[in-house]
């Protein structure tokens, strides 16, 4: 089968013909039909964050497709089925966390393109009990974005703790940023959607920002302090700059939700004003089964979404640096077919 191997973290991704992988024990193997590109896939092949994953790999963590093969002791899922292979491809299932609704802070977790081989090939070996049901309302290109920047931006907004009468502000507005200004609207919020690209905040606007802020051109700082601060903030944009913006931004009392992973790990957070002005942080990682079955749930009743545009995988390089480039309008897929 075709895949696209990261080899070293300097070099770009090799296609390759490789061996389907074969389904073990309560395993399934998924002939993958669409596979989102995350930023996080970026941040793997480079090797940009303090744990690296384990050389050679094949990144992509949002792989939609219907079942091959179906292993020993799978009673989740058959054959045939369509399925979406997401970052939380296993958790032990008994620790405290994963008994309380937090698998995805179990110790034991294997990542989808990161610990484990991912969606940038035909075939992917996946855990069926941490797989997610596509609905048939739920096309496979939008349900490939839904699986990692869908799920990823509901529980960001979940944790945020909006309500109807808050302003949230939506730092960043790629492939995240898109779906999480329309969670926060379905919750009701006023949405101030900030980036640097222009195009990204027209589609903010068509998506139901109510305000929009050019990052190049305006102070956000002042710009949502003018709309009286935001009660919270979510950090989608890869710079540790937008998360400093991010935390100026909030009125007393505010929520910050750290979700990006900048390379850069590191930014200024005044001890003063935090305590003063009784601010909460708060880190979040992905979401849970629960939370992509409630995300396809929302888009097959016609409340989400989905903006992307389609490349073959034997053009992985140059998708990444569209992407790093912010010229695509939101999430890139890869058309497996
Ligand atoms: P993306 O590249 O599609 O979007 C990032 C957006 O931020 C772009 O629109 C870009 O123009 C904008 N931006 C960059 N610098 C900015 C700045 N200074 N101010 C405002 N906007 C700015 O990326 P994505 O796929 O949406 O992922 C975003 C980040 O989230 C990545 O770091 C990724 O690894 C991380 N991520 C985290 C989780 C999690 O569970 N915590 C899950 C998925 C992705
Ligand atoms: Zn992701
Ligand atoms: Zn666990």
């Amino acid at each position: 089968m075709k895949a696209a191997v990261v080899h070293d973290f300097r070099s770009p991704l090799q296609i390759e013909d490789i061996p389907i992988p074969e389904p073990g024990i309560g395993e399934i193997v998924v002939k993958i039909e669409a596979s989102g590109l995350c930023h996080t896939d970026i941040h793997a092949a480079h090797g940009d964050w303090p744990v690296k994953p384990k050389l050679p790999f094949i990144p992509g963590h949002e792989g939609v497709g219907k079942v091959a093969r179906v292993g020993p002791e799978v009673t989740e899922v058959k054959e045939g089925d369509r399925v979406a292979i997401p970052w939380l491809g296993y958790a032990c299932g008994t620790c405290e966390y994963c008994i309380s609704g937090w698998e995805t802070l179990c110790e034991k977790q294997l990542n989808t393109g990161y610990s484990v081989d991912g969606g940038y090939a035909e075939y992917t070996k996946a855990c069926a009990r941490y797989v997610g049901k596509v609905p048939d309302k739920v096309n496979s290109f939008e349900a490939a974005p839904l699986t990692c920047a869908g799920v990823t931006t509901y529980k960001a907004v979940k944790v945020s703790g909006t309500r109807p009468s808050d302003l949230v502000a939506i730092f960043g507005i790629g492939g995240l940023g898109h779906v999480a200004l329309q969670y926060a609207k379905i919750a009701g919020a006023a949405v101030v959607a900030v980036d640097l690209v222009e195009d990204k905040l027209e589609l903010a606007k068509q998506l139901g920002a109510d305000y929009t802020v050019n990052a190049r051109q305006a102070d956000p700082v002042e710009a949502i302090k003018q709309l009286g601060g935001a009660d919270a903030a979510i950090s989608l944009a890869v710079s540790p700059r937008a998360f400093e913006q991010a935390f100026r931004s909030l009125r007393r009392g505010g929520r910050l939700v750290f979700v990006a992973l900048p390379a850069d790990n590191s930014m200024q957070l005044p001890i003063f004003e935090t305590v003063l002005n009784g601010i909460h942080i708060i880190g979040s990682i992905v979401g849970t089964r629960l939370d992509l079955a409630e995300v396809f749930e929302l888009h097959a009743a016609g409340k989400t979404h989905i903006i992307y545009e389609t490349r073959k995988l034997e053009d992985v390089n140059h998708s990444f640096e569209e992407i790093e480039q912010g010229h695509i309008p939101a999430r890139l897929v890869f058309d497996m077919a």
